[in-house]
């Protein structure tokens, strides 16, 4: 129901928000192979913004308020690439969770985000960012659940693995988009940080998923 799909949604932001707390340090120093060291202190400062917002929230915002808000918090609170990208995609799928968190509405909110993502960012498969893991973990969640007719569940932790391939895949490609492009070919060989921090986020929300 209503109020327990609130206390999940507001659960794995709260984990997110505690995992980019403790990833802070490794995503900085991913950041500060390939781009300026601060992936990790901007989604932190992004994150405890978000928190902040989300105690002070009415109790009864429901889970488009709560979503568009997290977007919108991201968005003004984080400077580089990142912040605006994730709160940017969040903002606008939030409008797809409108009737409430079904599986239907969640396969929606993941094209969205990915649509809007790419939208603003211009960056597809291969470019070496976020894009990368976060194209396969919305395909195969979609795929998973429309033609594979797996529970919701099992699509996430499908949209996870995938995920982790496409941070494996970031490793010895170039980078095309963001700051690491400006390295060129010595952008090879290092992890991209923002494929890294989409995958630590699907994780928490698998995590609170799985519960
Ligand atoms: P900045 O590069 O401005 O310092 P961050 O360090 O917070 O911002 O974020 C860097 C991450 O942002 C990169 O690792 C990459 O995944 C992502 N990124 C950068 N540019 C783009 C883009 N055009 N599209 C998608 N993701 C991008
Ligand atoms: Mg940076
Ligand atoms: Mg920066």
């Amino acid at each position: 129901d209503e109020t327990r799909q609130r206390e999940a949604l507001l659960e794995a932001i709260e984990n997110i928000a505690d995992r980019i707390d403790e990833e802070r340090e490794y995503l900085t120093e991913l950041d500060s192979a390939i781009g300026d060291a601060d992936h990790g202190a901007n989604l932190n400062r992004g994150f405890k913004a978000v928190m902040e917002k989300l105690e002070a929230m009415d109790d009864d915002a429901d889970v488009q308020e709560i979503a568009k808000t997290v977007g919108m918090t991201l968005v003004s609170e984080v400077g580089g690439a990142a912040g605006p990208l994730y709160g940017g995609s969040a903002m606008t799928a939030s409008t797809e969770l409108e009737d409430g968190i079904t599986t239907e509405s969640s396969v929606a909110f993941a094209e969205a985000f990915l649509e809007k993502l790419q939208d603003r960012g211009d960056a597809r498969v291969g470019d070496k960012t976020m894009v990368d893991a976060i194209t396969p973990a919305v395909h195969t969640y979609k795929k998973s659940i429309e033609q594979d007719d797996l529970p919701p569940l099992e699509a996430l932790a499908k949209a996870v693995d995938a995920a982790e391939r496409g941070v494996e895949f970031t490793v010895p490609i170039r980078a095309s988009k963001g700051r690491a492009s400006f390295l060129g070919w010595r952008s090879t060989g290092h992890q991209d940080p923002g494929a890294t921090s989409t995958l630590f986020m699907l994780e928490e929300i698998l995590a609170v998923a799985e519960q």
